[in-house]
């Protein structure tokens, strides 16, 4: 879970990052970090915190050049410290670079751990820095080729964005899991962002996405493309941003998240009716597209019945248990006039520990729903992420080990229904999802390791 925002060619690169990152804070809320490029030194300014408190004026003003990447973090893998925060940023043999990742290495303590008996000194925790040690040890006669000879060793999940003095290189895992789109600005500068809505708030075209497995290199204000590593055996396109994670009004993986999200919606309706309910209200903000598709389908009337509070973050930003159960609270209220004396159905995305559910559906009932049918716009969360997302151990994921009937009763609501896997693959256009990973509702791992490694699948 994380966003990263590149630009190359424009005056005020830094500043636009800044805008950049603003538009993808939703991706990550814990650190964020800024290295721009004047053409021979590359400066950083990375800490924790929310992209507009960070950078002020003053923080821009000292990062000069026309070239610079961004990146806004929520730890998946290491921990939730500044040294994790990215882009990471070293000096090396060969000058300085500067590297933002989205996504999630899954042999990455394997190749630490070789790196470091051959001496390797890590300064983070963060998966990426792997990648650094591996391009400051090869042997190949280039940058980009020695960039291409590590990530050959790498599996998993990564969307990633490389500075050096004087090019911005931009790569996509060869299973195209975690999204990034190329843009470019009418003054000609090149952007490369993880989604389009970044793009959007400066006025920057759209180009394209970047193709599973390819890389391309901007210098001089050229732009080369190639595709440097073994295909996957097939696409793993991550279906939870779909669901959840992007910010709806950005096309992603060629499809309007919004309308995705409300193709859920419908397809919800359908499969999991509400018939008697009076009314269809949205858990604020990522329910509400599947709550609108769920009412056009059904007939029965949208209305806002919860209020998202925007002065406090996504309820996991706090890693403890005990604050997060408290910050569903902070974040929603109920509207009474709304729900007094009504059989309410409530649609959210996803549940993961239950927690939210419990809370939202006692909410509800507290300000005079007579019923609440919670209905979820994809199917159970049964398996951790190791691409990228933040899920918690199969433990802690409530339908990993409840049936819908014994989570209904925990969540204490009148019904409860999910989104099945078909339906979901019918709202991404993909009906037998072949071209989306859907591990954290499947269990199919994508990557060798993972699939290889049923154990840890099972300790997870
Ligand atoms: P929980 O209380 O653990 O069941 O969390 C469920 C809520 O968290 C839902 O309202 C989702 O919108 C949201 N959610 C689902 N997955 C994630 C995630 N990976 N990170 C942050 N929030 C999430």
């Amino acid at each position: 879970m994380c966003g990263i925002f590149g630009i190359v060619g424009h005056g005020e690169a830094s500043n636009l990052t800044y805008l950049g990152l603003h538009a993808l804070q939703h991706r990550g809320q814990e650190s964020a970090g800024i290295v721009a490029s004047d053409g021979h030194i590359l400066r950083a300014h990375r800490q924790m915190g929310l992209v507009a408190d960070i950078f002020t004026a003053p923080v821009i003003d000292g990062l000069p050049g026309d070239a610079a990447i961004g990146h806004v973090r929520y730890s998946t893998a290491g921990g939730s410290q500044l040294k994790n925060a990215q882009p990471l940023f070293v000096a090396w043999a060969g000058g300085q670079f500067s590297i933002a990742h989205n996504g999630n290495i899954v042999n990455a303590a394997e190749l630490k751990a070789s790196l470091e008996a051959d001496g390797a000194l890590f300064q983070s925790d963060a998966d990426t820095e792997v990648v650094m040690h591996l391009l400051a040890r090869s042997k190949q006669p280039t940058f980009e080729a020695k960039l291409v000879e590590s990530l050959r060793k790498v599996e998993g999940a990564y969307s990633i964005l490389l500075l050096t003095e004087d090019k911005l290189i931009a790569v996509r895992d060869p299973h195209g899991f975690r999204p990034l789109v190329l843009g470019k600005m009418k003054e000609g500068a090149f952007v490369v962002a993880s989604e389009t809505t970044a793009l959007d708030l400066i006025e920057a075209e759209v180009v394209r996405e970047l193709e599973p497995g390819e890389l391309i290199v901007i210098e001089n204000g050229v732009l080369r493309a190639s595709m440097p590593f073994k295909p996957a055996p097939r696409l793993g396109r991550c279906i939870f941003e779909h669901v959840y994670f992007a910010k709806p009004d950005s096309v992603l993986f060629g499809s309007s998240v919004y309308e995705v999200r409300k193709r859920l919606g419908m397809q919800l309706a359908r499969e999991q009716p509400a018939p008697d309910a009076d009314l269809v209200i949205a858990v604020p903000d990522s329910g509400v597209p599947a709550a609108i598709g769920f009412s056009q389908t059904s007939g029965i009337p949208y209305d806002v019945g919860l209020i998202r509070s925007h002065y406090v973050g996504r309820t996991f930003i706090e890693p403890q248990q005990s604050i997060r159960h408290f910050g569903v609270k902070l974040k929603l209220s109920a509207v009474r006039s709304v729900l007094k004396g009504k059989r309410v159905v409530v649609v959210d995305d996803s549940i993961v520990r239950g927690t939210t559910s419990r809370k939202i559906v006692k909410m509800l009932k507290a300000a005079g729903a007579v019923s609440v049918h919670l209905r979820i716009s994809s199917p159970p969360t049964q398996w951790p992420c190791y691409y990228g997302i933040d899920t918690p151990s199969r433990t802690e994921l409530i339908a990993a080990s409840h049936s819908t009937e014994e989570i209904a009763k925990y969540v204490t609501a009148d019904s409860l229904g999910y989104l099945s896997l078909e339906g979901l693959g019918a709202a991404v256009e993909d009906p037998k999802r072949s071209t989306y990973c859907t591990a954290c509702f499947s269990g199919q791992y994508l990557t060798e390791k993972l699939s290889r490694d049923s154990d840890a699948k099972l300790s997870a």
